[in-house]
């Protein structure tokens, strides 16, 4: 095939069809997998295993049509770019909605194959596709698999090869469109000849609305023509030409369904709603989400990860840096490295690795609710409270996101389509207390409210949700004017996570807090251990006397009312902008302990419980750390918003910090 072009294979379908997982038993590279709509945001790229060639994964979506970004990227593509076979990943149990998309990449006339994924949840419900008959009615060949276990997957490779020998056209499709088909047949007879895709998919597409591909059309000829054939189309047929257009499409797709799809046993359909009964429950769901993220922290904090973090730092982190000191001492190494090594890198790095349990912990569980089916469900549960506060649905899923890392979490606001709904979620998503944050409430909670960790943790969460919930409410009444969206989300069915799944994508979403800690939490570890050991008099002295104390005084002043108005506290928090963890590590230097237990014993000296519970307060508000700062820019594409959110940010922190600790005060607590 080296004369020829490089065979390029484009994967296509709906968002939860499994197309993720079957690019990973296709490609060699290994690519995220998540359970909710919208995680393939970014265009990846693998090579084939069984052949040469290249596969492209395109982020999942339901239709060329409406357009959010998603969509926009997908026709933009289909347009412009040149690919030898389209591969439509289709969810076998969920195949009238899915086949939506098919009929439209149908009319494309490039050549598709049809992979029927999730075989083995449709025997489950007791159904069968007869592959046969959906491969007459569509006209393409239809290869059934479980993407997941890798069950027909030979099949399907040995069909791709097929094509990639053969460059085989589809069989033509062709959807009667009936009182349309004179104004389909009018559109293609403007188009120049030579445009790179079917001029009758052009002309439905744009008949039917699609913006990216009424640009393209634009920049060929003048668009006001086609646009006078599409009104009196409406005119027509009087009704919505969409709207039209979809419903030809649905009888076709209903009687292909019917024709093809068999139910052999009822299965386990009635257990699924029996489950969804409660779980969607008007009064008992939210209660039981409530239920079950109590659940989860207990879990983390108290019964599994909070005693294997103890574990870590009294079988790992304590012996290491006594034999290290041991080591150092008999070989005789220079005083200052020593330092560095000792009260530096250690107490940064380490302080910090110390809760990789609770943060590995917490993604298992995140991982578990996306995976089961249940996220999705919480993003329509929480559809009715979004929408009165301004956001919808979808806004849910950057907001549980960003309890892993704020960084992706505003990244994932790209599948929101309105853009207001986006932007008021990307200036909130910060406020859900990402894991960077975890450290700090489990340093202080451990501390202060032993018996109580999980609950208080839990209350900080949830002071960051109600924040973001009347943020929100307040932006989307003062910020920006616009019309609310309407909301639809499609439930997918229950299913048993995999354990090489669950696991591969915590480790996924972990892996970075750990990468974090080996480099950015070295450096600043290394830089704040410097400032703290000079000072205008020179090196070496009482750390009282070091840049780091210089600093930190000026802003204590500040700090004062808050409770926590000493130089140590104001010096972490200001490093803290870098990485929240950073705070830690900072403490870890200031107060000179390697172990957390001594760390802890010390804060407990210089914060009271409510000082302490203020100052959690503020380190949970008081700015998104500097990663998050770049993607608001990047993602609202105006510094004026990466300003405004620091800003309003700051704002928020001082004053509930100054509520929580006088208030706190005049209460009778200390
Ligand atoms: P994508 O959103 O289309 O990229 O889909 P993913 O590959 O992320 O898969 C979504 C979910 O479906 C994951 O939890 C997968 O483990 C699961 N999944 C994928 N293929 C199959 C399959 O053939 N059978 C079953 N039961 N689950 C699958
Ligand atoms: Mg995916």
């Amino acid at each position: 095939m080296s004369e020829k072009q490089r065979y390029t294979v484009v994967l296509a379908g709906n968002p939860n069809t499994g197309k993720t997982s079957l690019f990973n038993q296709l490609t060699d590279s290994y690519a995220y997998v998540g359970n909710w709509p919208g995680v393939t945001v970014e265009k990846k790229t693998g090579h084939l295993t069984n052949q040469q060639g290249i596969l492209i994964d395109l982020p999942g979506v339901y239709s060329l049509n409406p357009l959010s970004a998603d969509e926009k990227i997908v026709s933009h593509f289909l347009i412009n770019d040149d690919f030898s076979l389209l591969l439509n990943i289709v969810d076998g149990s969920q195949l009238a909605r899915n086949l939506y998309l098919t009929v439209q990449l149908l009319e494309l006339e490039k050549p598709l194959l049809l992979a029927i994924n999730m075989v083995d949840v449709l025997e489950n419900q007791g159904s069968q596709i007869n592959t046969r008959v959906l491969q007459e009615n569509l006209g393409i060949p239809v290869v059934p698999v479980v993407a997941r276990t890798g069950l027909g997957l030979d099949d399907l490779k040995k069909q791709m090869l097929i094509f990639g020998e053969s460059h085989d056209r589809t069989a033509p499709f062709r959807l009667d469109y009936q009182l349309l088909e004179r104004d389909i047949d009018r559109i293609s007879e403007k188009l120049p000849d030579g445009v790179p895709v079917s001029k009758r998919w052009l002309s439905l597409q744009f008949l039917e609305g699609n913006k990216a591909v009424e640009e393209y059309l634009a920049s060929l000829l003048d668009i006001k023509i086609l646009q006078a054939i599409r009104n009196h189309a409406a005119q027509t047929i009087g009704e919505d030409v969409e709207q039209y257009i979809r419903r030809i499409r649905r009888t076709f797709i209903d009687s292909v369904v019917s024709r093809s799809l068999r139910k052999t046993s009822t299965g386990n359909i009635s257990m699924f709603q029996r489950i969804d009964h409660i779980v969607m429950h008007p009064y008992l769901s939210m209660p039981f989400f409530f239920v079950v993220m109590y659940f989860i922290f207990k879990l983390t904090f108290d019964w599994i990860g909070g005693p294997l973090s103890d574990l870590l730092d009294s079988s790992v982190f304590v012996p290491l840096s006594l034999g290290l000191q041991k080591l150092f001492n008999s070989i005789g190494i220079a005083p200052f490295i020593q330092d560095l090594i000792l009260e530096g890198i250690i107490p940064g790095v380490g302080g910090v690795l110390v809760f990789v349990p609770q943060i590995f912990s917490l993604f298992f569980f995140i991982t578990l609710i996306e995976d089961s089916g249940y996220m999705a469900r919480i993003a329509v549960i929480m559809d009715r409270l979004l929408e009165k506060v301004g956001l919808n649905g979808k806004s849910i899923i950057p907001m549980i996101i960003g309890f892993g890392c704020n960084v992706p979490a505003v990244m994932a606001a790209r599948t929101i389509e309105n853009p207001r709904e986006r932007l008021i979620t990307i200036l909130v998503t910060p406020l859900m207390s990402c894991s960077a944050r975890l450290p700090i409430y489990t340093l202080f909670a451990g501390a202060f409210f032993t018996n109580h960790q999980a609950t208080v943790v839990f209350s900080l969460y949830l002071l960051g949700i109600l924040a973001a919930l009347i943020l929100a409410k307040t932006f989307s009444k003062t910020l920006y004017q616009g019309e609310p969206s309407v909301f639809v989300v499609e439930l997918p069915p229950y299913r048993i996570p995999h354990v090489k799944t669950l696991v591969r994508s915590t480790w996924e979403k972990g892996k970075g807090f750990v990468h974090k800690a080996g480099t950015f939490i070295f450096a600043g570890s290394v830089v704040i251990w410097l400032l703290s050991y000079s000072g205008p008099q020179g090196l070496g002295l009482n750390i009282e006397d070091s840049f780091l104390a210089m600093i930190g005084k000026l802003f204590a002043l500040l700090f004062a009312p808050l409770g926590f108005g000493t130089w140590e506290s104001a010096a972490s928090l200001m490093t803290g902008f870098l990485a929240k963890e950073v705070v830690v590590s900072t403490m870890n230097i200031i107060y000179a302990t390697a172990d957390v237990q001594s760390l802890k014993g010390l804060i407990t000296q210089n914060f009271t419980p409510l000082q302490a519970y203020s100052f959690m307060v503020f380190t949970l508000f008081y700015v998104p750390c500097i990663a998050t700062v770049a993607v608001i820019k990047n993602e609202t594409g105006s510094g004026r918003w990466m300003w405004f959110s620091i800003l309003y940010s700051v704002i928020l922190a001082y004053t509930l910090s100054l509520i929580v600790y006088q208030g706190g005060r005049l209460l009778g607590f200390n």
